[in-house]
């Protein structure tokens, strides 16, 4: 196959479409735009925060899609998307043409609906909700926390990355502070009522840290409305009420990232719409969105999904290349939350595309069960880095 293929984004999306791109179809070219020499995953980056993690080890680089998968990485920042001449300029590398595009950027954060604080705030109020140094500057700001004080931790509204994500957060932070300053106490102060594998979340929270965890919902005043950075108060119930942090984890609201704002692939809601079977976007042709980005039906917004979306498109894009029928074959995404280093739970989800539409196959996937004892709780915590070691072994390896 004469064609080259341009991926903009280096990764859980990005990176597995460009490897397995040279998997389908070898004598493709496939150029991988990223600006980081290494990607440090978010997922597991909550282990780290509760100090059973080292923040090194989260860290995958590029050598490997390079020298074992002949993929091309150049590590630059897209800069613009010409669909008219399917150009991506770069900010050192000048123009790159393509013959398809696979634009995998993640998030960006939606500062514009936050009031009180910017990008500019993040070392004093972190959101910690990208990889590397974000997770560094709110792990010292934990260990840097008197006992007695507390943690604000506000999750966003959907959608937004890792919908789990918060409330393992919560959980893993109490694993730290009960052992290192037991008075601490962590409040959650949300926009929504429900959130993901609440249950189980809820009861690992009690279960292993009694009353040290509380969270409040929108309808009973948790929603954040404003934020005053100086004297480290979040106001919530239409600013009728001020919680005082002593660190605040204010994780922002989320659309994707900027080159696909800049680039016109996302409709009203910030997010990029996409053919629900192929993963092209619904407003340029040629252009393909994965990952975060993208709006994926039924599927949550996670690295299992990501990667999912990965391999679909590489194959999609292969089999159409070489005018072959499309490949159409469910995608799965499984999410471990850890409420301690010993308390894991799971979802798990298969997706299929039906009439235009990502659905849940209804009964293949589910939840770690209510009523498990804690030998099997023991069991799914051994499976979470077991999880981390495969799928970053399969984008990265
Ligand atoms: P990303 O992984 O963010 O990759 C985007 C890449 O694009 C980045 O490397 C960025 O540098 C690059 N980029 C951006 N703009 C440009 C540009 N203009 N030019 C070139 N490159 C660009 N998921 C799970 O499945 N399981 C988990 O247990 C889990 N835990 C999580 C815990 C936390 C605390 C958080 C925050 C997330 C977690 N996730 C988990 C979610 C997961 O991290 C994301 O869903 C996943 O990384 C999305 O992949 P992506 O490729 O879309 O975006």
């Amino acid at each position: 196959l004469d064609a080259r293929i341009v991926v903009i984004g280096g990764g859980s999306a990005g990176a597995t479409a460009a490897k397995y791109l040279k998997h389908y179809a070898p004598g493709l070219r496939v150029t991988l735009l990223e600006p980081n020499e290494t990607y440090y995953t978010c997922y597991a980056g909550n282990w780290y925060l509760g100090g059973f993690r080292e923040l090194e080890t989260l860290g995958h680089g590029y050598g490997n899609l390079r020298d074992r998968h002949d993929v091309e990485v150049i590590h630059d920042r897209a800069m613009a998307i010409d669909p008219g001449s399917k150009e991506v300029d770069t900010r050192t590398n000048g123009k790159l043409t393509y013959d398809r595009l696979i634009v995998a950027p993640g998030i960006e954060f939606a500062w514009d609906r936050v009031e009180g604080m910017g990008p500019e705030d993040t070392e004093a109020i972190p959101h910690a909700w990208e990889g590397g140094r974000p997770f560094e500057v709110l792990r010292r700001q934990l260990k840097d926390l008197e006992d007695g004080g507390t943690v604000l931790v506000c999750p966003p509204e959907e959608p937004y990355r890792c919908p789990p994500g918060p409330y393992e957060r919560m959980a893993l932070i109490a694993h730290y502070l009960k052992q290192e300053k037991p008075r601490a106490k962590i409040l959650g102060l949300d926009p929504k009522e429900t959130f993901s594998k609440q249950d189980l979340f809820k009861q690992g929270w009690e279960a292993l840290y009694g009353d040290m965890i509380e969270w409040i919902p929108g309808s009973q005043g948790g929603a954040p409305e404003r934020i005053s950075v100086s004297d480290r108060k979040v106001f919530t119930d239409g600013g009728a009420q001020a919680h005082t942090g002593d660190v605040i984890n204010f994780i922002p609201p989320q659309r994707a990232g900027a080159i696909a704002q800049e680039a016109d692939l996302v409709d009203d809601t910030g997010w990029c719409p996409v053919n629900q079977k192929t993963f092209e976007s619904t407003r340029h042709s040629d252009i393909y969105i994965i990952g975060d980005a993208a709006v994926a039906g039924a599927m949550p917004k996670s690295a299992h999904a990501a990667n999912n979306h990965g391999k679909l498109v590489a194959a999609t894009i292969a089999s159409d290349l070489r005018g072959d029928s499309l490949p159409d074959f469910p995608t799965v995404n499984t999410c471990y939350s850890l409420v301690s280093p010993e308390w894991g739970i799971t979802i798990a989800g298969v997706y299929e595309h039906q009439e235009g539409e990502i659905t849940e196959i209804e009964g293949a996937g589910g939840l770690s069960p209510l009523d498990a004892d804690r030998d099997q709780r023991e069991i799914e915590a051994m499976y979470a880095p077991g999880w981390y070691e495969s799928i970053t072994e399969d984008i990265f390896g």
